[in-house]
């Protein structure tokens, strides 16, 4: 069984997860936190529940994602893992900062600790988290899938009754549009936790979202 929170963070009220199963190990996905009170929300949450964390992970490289990565390098010694397509935008944190958010970032974040692909799986505890790519909101974007537990993280791909936008570099209408098709034949009653906004699932973004087809 996993136990999914959401924090979320910065002026873009981006989601940050941490996932834990009842081994007590767990898995931070998307650190978007920027503000003192949103990492010390983080943070205190691990240690009070007595987590370990074993990975941090993002759905791809946009800052808003990626903003509280020094923290989580600072409390637990996890560097970022990161799709390898969205290389150019993990290079780039600082400068999408203040072109995204118009934020100077006053401190080093930490440099990527693996660039995965389709072939990596993330374990921790008694789970694994599988990743479908789904370029497209930017060319590295991925999906964490959980098949056992029928889950999964869309970051800005999809969003309940929605998607992410393709205009920024890499992106591409054409690549996200062949993106969803490929997950729209995950199982109707997969649950889906976006990177903005809440949580919906496959079934329901088949019947509701205009993006979506199978
Ligand atoms: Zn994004
Ligand atoms: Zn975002």
């Amino acid at each position: 069984m996993l136990k999914i929170e959401r924090f979320t963070c910065n002026m873009l009220q981006e989601n940050c997860y941490v996932v834990n199963d009842e081994s007590n190990e767990c898995i931070i996905i998307d650190c978007g936190a920027f503000l003192e009170e949103e990492r010390k929300d983080i943070v205190d949450y691990i240690h009070e529940n007595k987590l370990t964390p074993k990975h941090l992970i993002a759905t791809h490289g946009h800052i808003d994602h990626n903003f509280g990565n020094n923290i989580i390098y600072q409390e637990f010694g996890l560097r970022p893992e990161v799709h390898k397509n969205d290389k150019y935008l993990m290079e780039e944190l600082p400068e999408q900062a203040q072109a995204i958010t118009g934020v100077v970032i006053e401190y080093d974040m930490p440099t990527v600790g693996k660039y995965l692909d389709s072939t990596d799986k993330i374990l921790f505890g008694n789970h694994v988290f599988t990743i479908i790519e789904t370029p497209g909101h930017s060319r590295g974007s991925v999906f964490f899938y959980c098949k056992e537990e029928n889950v999964a993280f869309s970051g800005d791909t999809l969003f309940r009754g929605s998607i992410g936008r393709t205009d920024f570099a890499g992106g591409s209408m054409f690549q996200i549009i062949q993106s969803l098709r490929i997950i729209g034949q995950l199982p109707d009653e997969t649950k889906i936790y976006p990177g903005h906004g809440n949580p919906t699932t496959i079934g329901l973004e088949l019947a509701t979202n205009p993006y979506m087809d199978r």
